[in-house]
């Protein structure tokens, strides 16, 4: 007959008559849940579910109030004692119940021992020494890690710099934390003009801005390398823009400088036309209107011939057939200066465009925010 049976038998039907047979009785009741606790947490839980599951299972089997070995033994053992047994079964009892808080939930999801996560697994070679012995099965296939992607905006950049790489300019940055002086004075950006307005500008203090172009990297490369100069300059921005489909407070440019003898605004039509054809194909044609910057003299922007509908009108360049690309314009001589040229005897093109911008033409992705989001499920996507 096991302990099992035995809980289901009152004392005077199992012949108990004695303080001896009752704590004999009590002593084979508490070696069996100590056998049941100790087997479960040798045997551990592959997960947290199995491991809630097998501690809730022997819990409810010795605890639970209805049909719990304890319910059964108070049902069956202790109140139908008689008087001369009653205080040894109540005593017994009662030792039984203390120890058999070991058997709560808790206690024992505390005490079993997890066989790690895969996750964790990898790390098992550092913690074997410290940690506690869980049987491992080694002919498990191996994790697997998904490697990330290149950001959208990232390819796009790469892309520009390769195009301008070949054409042998080199690639040059500069700090995004910068002074009045680069960001607005040496670029021939009057006290007046609205983009130095705190509206539109982050300000650091009085003196110091989020660059709000990558523009200032031209004034230092100027003073760093001095003429001839060929250079690109991707980075980092920031206006103060409230975020949505088209505008973001951070985003990205691509600066390009090119200062040499003779320098004219039809080397800047050249490159950008070759610049244009490379990114989107033989067929593009480009197209410059004036336009005003305080640092180019004269100014324009430049459009593409839509590279999907070939200029016939399509979702991509709204209906009008042209995709604007960047501003540009012939380096003006004051900015020459600021740099340390001599703008009597070099000239140069310069043109800033927004890579972002690029990467939502190029991909039709219809708003800005999603690049920054870092929602996997659209990123995933390239
Ligand atoms: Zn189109």
């Amino acid at each position: 007959m096991t302990i099992y049976d035995k809980i289901e038998r009152t004392l005077q039907q199992l012949g108990v008559s004695d303080a001896r047979g009752v704590e004999s009785l009590f002593a084979e009741l508490q070696k069996t849940a100590e056998q049941e606790r100790a087997e479960l947490v040798s045997r551990g839980a592959p997960d947290q579910p199995q491991r809630d599951r097998l501690c809730k299972a022997l819990r409810d089997r010795w605890l639970a109030r209805k049909g719990g070995v304890l319910s059964r033994v108070d049902e069956n053992w202790l109140k139908p004692a008689g008087k001369e047994l009653k205080p040894v079964v109540g005593r017994q009892f009662n030792d039984l119940r203390r120890w058999t808080a070991s058997l709560e939930f808790e206690k024992l999801a505390e005490a079993l021992p997890l066989q790690e996560a895969p996750v964790k697994q990898v790390e098992l070679p550092l913690t074997t020494g410290a940690g506690r012995a869980v049987p491992r099965d080694l002919t498990l296939p191996g994790l697997r890690r998904p490697l990330g992607s290149v950001h959208p905006v990232t390819r796009m950049q790469r892309e520009i710099e390769d195009i301008f790489l070949r054409l042998g300019f080199w690639i040059e940055s500069g700090p995004e934390i910068e002074s009045t002086y680069y960001n607005f004075d040496a670029l021939n950006i009057p006290e007046s003009h609205p983009s130095r307005d705190d509206w539109d500008t982050f300000y650091i203090d009085a003196k110091t801005v989020l660059r709000t172009h990558t523009s200032p990297v031209q004034i230092r490369a100027m003073e760093k390398y001095g003429a001839p100069l060929y250079i690109i300059i991707p980075g980092k921005c920031y206006r103060h823009d409230n975020p949505d489909a088209t505008h973001y407070p951070m985003f990205h440019q691509i600066e390009g400088l090119a200062i040499d003898k003779d320098i004219t605004f039809a080397d800047l039509k050249g490159t950008l036309d070759f610049f244009a054809k490379m990114l989107f194909g033989e067929k593009v044609r480009t197209r410059f209107q004036p336009s005003f910057f305080p640092f180019t003299e004269p100014s324009g922007e430049v459009a593409v011939s839509c590279f999907v509908c070939d200029g016939q009108g399509c979702r991509v360049c709204k209906e009008s057939g042209w995709i604007e690309l960047m501003g540009c314009g012939m380096v003006h001589p004051q900015v020459l200066r600021y740099g340390g040229i001599d703008p009597d005897k070099y000239s140069g093109w310069a043109f800033g465009l927004g890579v972002d911008r690029f990467a939502m033409v190029k991909h039709d992705i219809n708003d800005i925010q999603l690049f920054f989001q870092g929602d996997v499920r659209f990123l995933e996507q390239f």
